[in-house]
């Protein structure tokens, strides 16, 4: 029997309503599987902690965290009991940093069933793979001067390995795909990282002779998302260019409620942690209606990071299934609840 124990952190707001879901699905899936058993550790970590201890997790939370085979997190973040910054420096950017998961993975692709702004969304079929730990979101800089001489720098900041890491694995993405990598990039206004960028993609390309490559500017790539979204396979991105692109990749989804997310540890000495990329979503708790699609495309990814590519795929085509049939909560026009949604997943998984 293959145990695959996991870290499950609900967090805050919908978090604790579409990961207990998923882990029924994940259970499931187990059950199908025949070989594969998951064991849960649970941990309620998130903002009610903080009211009630001080801070966002135990002083021990890392090391037992890091004792997982993988996180299983939902949401974090609620600004009417804990400032955002003290919840997500506490929690989600802490684990992130603490465990080096130095990129996000974040696919996306149009559910049959859900409208999308796209004319022709069965078009759009990507992954987006984005380095998570520098670039622009450096602490480097400062500001000078007063009043209207005031100045402020921002230093982005670029390593070799880092950069390097994150094509790589673009690349070895591809090649299980239809084998082509298009680099975000901006040399022509930023004239020191995005030419070192540039660089060390054509470095990294060299080594991957099958894989076409692209090299398109982000302004651009971001607007040819939406008219044309074929040429699009595999894109690697920078922190913040990523960051830009997978929210234009939410919307053209047709909710964020649906997109998921990978942070990747790629050294093997901490887990990764799987994350749906929408938050807490504090205006719809309790009301039963929050899309598990996030967390569950989220869950196959799991499954695919630990082996199970063939369960994962069963889980991704069940839900497509669904939602293809009209089972919608109402972010993507619907009218059926969450758990509607999920019960419908389940039982679909029992064939
Ligand atoms: P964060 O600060 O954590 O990025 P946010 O406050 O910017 O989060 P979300 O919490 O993701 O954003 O919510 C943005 C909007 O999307 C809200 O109106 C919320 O209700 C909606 N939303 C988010 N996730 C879901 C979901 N799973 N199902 C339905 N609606 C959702
Ligand atoms: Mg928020």
């Amino acid at each position: 029997m293959k145990k695959i124990k996991l870290a499950v952190i609900p967090g805050d707001g919908i978090g604790r309503e579409v990961v207990p879901a998923s882990l029924k699905v994940l259970d499931r899936i187990a059950g199908l599987h025949g070989g594969l058993k998951f064991e849960y550790e649970h941990f309620d970590y998130g903002c009610d902690y903080y009211l009630k201890h001080g801070d966002m997790m135990a002083e021990d939370g890392m090391e037992r965290l890091g004792q997982s085979d993988s996180v299983f997190l939902g949401a974090v973040g609620d600004a009417s009991k804990v400032p955002d910054h003290i919840s997500l420096w506490g929690l989600l950017l802490k684990i992130r940093r603490e465990f080096q998961l130095e990129i996000n993975v974040r696919p996306a692709k149009v559910f049959g069933g859900i409208k999308s702004p796209l004319a022709n969304p069965e078009d759009f079929d990507i992954m987006v793979v984005r380095e998570n730990s520098e670039g622009e979101y450096s602490s480097v800089g400062g500001r000078m001067f007063q009043g209207d001489d005031e100045i402020a720098i921002q230093n982005n900041v670029f390593s070799k390995r880092a950069t390097k890491q994150a094509m790589e694995h673009a690349f070895e993405l591809a090649k299980s795909r239809s084998g082509h990598v298009t680099s975000a990039t901006k040399s022509n206004g930023i004239f020191h990282s995005m030419p070192f960028w540039d660089e060390v993609f054509r470095e990294t390309a060299a080594g991957h002779q099958r894989i076409e490559t692209t090299s398109t500017h982000i302004d651009a790539l971001a607007a040819s998302f939406v008219t044309h979204p074929e040429r699009y396979d595999v894109v690697v991105a920078s922190n913040l260019f990523g960051d830009i692109l997978t929210d234009v990749g939410a919307a053209i989804m047709g909710s964020i409620g649906i997109a998921p997310s990978a942070n990747l540890n790629l050294n093997g000495k901490h887990p990764s942690m799987f994350e749906p990329v929408h938050g807490s979503a504090p205006d719809i708790v309790g009301k039963g209606i929050a899309n598990p699609i996030g967390q569950l495309w989220t869950a196959k990814m799991l499954l695919d990071h630990h082996g199970e590519e063939e369960m994962g795929s069963l889980l991704l085509d069940t839900m497509e299934s669904v939602t293809a049939d009209g089972f919608l909560t109402p972010d993507v026009g619907g009218c059926h609840t969450m758990d509607e949604v999920v019960q419908q997943i389940l039982s679909r998984l029992q064939k």
